[in-house]
């Protein structure tokens, strides 16, 4: 689960990382009483979305007066705005924050991520800060500074100075750095974080640090034992249909191709991909229904596929192993009938009562399409994924 800037900010605080003063507003009114709270004369106006890459979209301003922060906040309120991590559609922004503007000297990178092939907690840090931090990894990585912490050991001096060393802070930002990585491991562990990224984290004129941007990720496991955090939750800045799987317990990622994919286990679903993809198509999504699939659960996927405007033909592909196939196939034909599919299906079953199965699609009144193996049913999919393309697009 992502969080915004400004919820992210105050966990910052409450671990003890300095942030500008700011206050988040949902209407221009809100923006205007921002600047009377915080007082001063200028102000920065920050698009609260899920999404890095605002700067350069337009989402954050530099307002010369309160006026201009009310005209600012009135533009990017209940727009979209998108940014080359949003995609092009872009995300709805509810929230701007409104900050007191920081005097720049430099600007510096910072996060702390897993590193699953260390099995340890990574800080990684770069003097070339602000800018597309993958860039920087892609064609000057001498440029990011990485040092690994153990889990037992946790954070030691050592660390803060190689790192502080790294970015050319001196003298008593060595211990402001220090104080803020102890602050943000800390987070990063209570929290179940997988991300803490401060980008940029700057050098004031005067001489201070400071996390100008904060971005937090947390480990939707471990969100069970963090309830305060789960409240955090804005589902305005998820993939509805991803949302929608969530709340049925379905593994969806919505993806690029047109071909829907329904698919019991992760593993399968991921070899039904490849299979896809080699056969000429394209998935529309990777969907795992679990492995104990109910007829109900398989209605909800099916729903789930086809409310993507860009599926053409769904692919099932179920391995009875707990899971009856004769139940999935009752599933199938609930969720045809219940939501109007103008698309053709191609059903692979195989295993616990896969010939049941297969046999009551074959004597129903519905438009299915059986296949007996996975490469028949790969083939098939494709060619009807095509045909519909093809009539689709002779008909406009
Ligand atoms: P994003 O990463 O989405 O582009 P940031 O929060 O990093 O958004 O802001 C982009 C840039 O705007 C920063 O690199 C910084 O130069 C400037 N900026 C952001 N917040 C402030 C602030 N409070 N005061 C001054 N400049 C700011
Ligand atoms: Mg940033």
């Amino acid at each position: 689960m992502n969080l915004h800037e400004f919820q992210s900010k105050q966990l910052f605080r409450d671990f003890g990382v300095a942030v500008p003063e700011g206050r988040v507003a949902g209407t221009p009114e809100d923006a205007k009483t921002a600047c009377a709270e915080l007082g001063g004369s200028r102000w920065v106006v920050k698009a609260q979305i899920h999404a890095g890459g605002r700067g350069k979209a337009g989402g954050v301003v530099l307002a010369e007066d309160a006026t201009e922060v009310v005209d600012v906040a009135g533009r990017l309120l209940g727009s979209r705005l998108a940014t080359h991590q949003s995609g092009p559609a872009g995300l709805p922004v509810g929230q701007v924050l409104v900050e007191q503007p920081t005097a720049i000297a430099r600007e510096l990178y910072l996060s702390l991520l897993v590193d699953r092939a260390a099995e340890r907690v990574l800080i990684m840090a770069s003097a070339a800060g602000g800018m597309d931090i993958e860039q920087v990894a892609a064609q000057t990585p001498e440029r990011i500074i990485q040092v690994h912490v153990h889990p037992a050991a946790g954070l030691q001096p050592f660390h803060v100075r190689r790192l502080a060393f790294g970015l050319g802070l001196e003298g008593g930002q060595i211990k402001s750095l220090g104080g803020i990585l102890s602050g943000l491991y800390r987070l990063f562990t209570t929290c179940d974080a997988s991300l803490v990224e401060v980008n940029p984290l700057v050098v004031t004129e005067a001489g201070e640090l400071l996390a100008l941007d904060a971005k937090v990720n947390l480990d939707d496991n471990a969100l069970g034992r963090h309830l305060h955090l789960q409240a955090l939750r804005d589902p305005d800045q998820e993939d509805a249909r991803e949302a929608e799987a969530k709340a049925h317990e379905l593994n969806y990622i919505s993806l690029d191709g047109d071909i829907g994919c329904m698919v019991n286990g992760a593993g399968l679903a991921m070899a039904t991909m490849d299979l896809v993809k080699l056969h000429g198509g394209a998935p529309a999504n990777f969907l795992d229904v679990g492995g104990g699939a109910t007829a109900a659960r398989v209605a909800e996927a099916f729903k789930l596929i086809l409310s993507d405007a860009k599926v053409r033909a769904v692919l099932v592909n179920i391995f009875g192993g707990i899971v009856r196939c004769d139940l999935i196939a009752e599933g199938i034909m609930q969720a045809v009938r219940e939501v109007e599919v103008a698309v053709p299906i191609v059903v692979r079953l195989e295993g616990t009562n896969a010939e049941q199965g297969l046999k009551m699609l074959a004597d129903s009144d519905l438009a299915v399409e059986t296949a007996s193996s996975l490469t028949e049913a790969a083939d098939k999919v494709v060619a009807a994924a095509a045909s519909g393309a093809a009539s689709k697009g002779s008909s406009e």
